[in-house]
């Protein structure tokens, strides 16, 4: 049975323990990576969130792009909502595991680029650039020596703070490379596209316009139902995609897709 970890962003919101019902209901582990701002907004839905046994991550306070900022804005924007993802722990009264970190719009820091794909081998650099430019804007047009530097300060920085990845036997041949494995943020190597079903994003020109597209999306990929291989699965916890989100996660179940513990 193919193994994925289920990682889902954006969080706390109104929808969220609703969410967790539906995911309790099916075993579903999952990690939420969630949003300094909104946490402000749902302190107590945080704090449930812990309390009913899944994990927070950290996807900074306030849902900028690092490449528009500074390297210290991007810290202190990050640290921001650590101490509020300590406070939803301290609150739930469970001790806290690990210190995750995904970065909003996957912006690492280097403009259009997520990884750098010069340095590795052709074929594994054009399955990347597949998985990550689906709707995300990207191209493949180097960027300046200050944000690839600017990039590599931050994967530093996250490693002395302490950030890791909650994930194991990710082994496809593309993701070993250490631009992906080695990274301090999460990535992941399924996107659900989910986001694509808003309705501000329903009247742009992505090529999912429907849910039964998404499921089609989870049945074709070419790496989802690897048996040797665990994935990571990226899914919204957004006001507008509850149903989405539950169609989907049915889906992957009905799929044989077994999700993971976060720890
Ligand atoms: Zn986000």
């Amino acid at each position: 049975m193919a193994g994925a970890y289920l990682t889902i962003d954006d969080s706390p919101t109104p929808k969220t323990l609703a969410l967790c019902d539906f995911m309790t209901t099916h075993n579903v582990p999952a990690i939420f990576y969630c949003r300094g701002d909104h946490i402000e907004q749902y302190p107590e839905v945080t704090a449930e969130i812990v309390r009913r046994g899944f994990v927070l991550g950290n996807h900074g306070y306030a849902h900028q792009r690092a490449t528009g900022l500074h390297l210290a804005e991007v810290q202190e924007d990050i640290l921001k909502c650590e101490a509020l993802i300590d406070a939803a722990y301290a609150q739930a009264g469970v001790a806290r595991r690990g210190k995750y970190f995904r970065f909003p719009y996957l912006d690492r820091g280097c403009g259009a680029w997520i990884v750098d794909y010069h340095a590795m081998p052709s074929d594994d650099a054009a399955i990347i650039q597949k998985l990550f430019a689906e709707g995300l804007y990207l191209d493949d047009t180097q960027p300046s020596p200050e944000l690839l530097q600017k990039q590599q300060s931050l994967q530093t920085w996250l490693a002395a703070q302490g950030f890791t990845v909650p994930f194991d036997g990710v082994t496809f041949p593309w993701y070993t490379h250490r631009e992906m494995s080695a990274a301090k943020d999460a990535l992941y190597t399924f996107s659900t596209a989910d986001w694509m079903m808003t309705q501000r994003h329903l009247s742009k020109d992505h090529p999912y316009k429907t849910i039964d597209d998404l499921k089609r999306k989870i049945d074709n990929d070419p790496f989802l139902h690897d048996e040797k291989s665990n994935n990571i699965v990226l899914i919204h916890d957004q006001d507008e995609l509850k149903d989405v989100f539950e169609a989907l996660l049915a889906h992957m179940i009905a799929r044989g897709i077994e999700f993971l513990p976060i720890d």
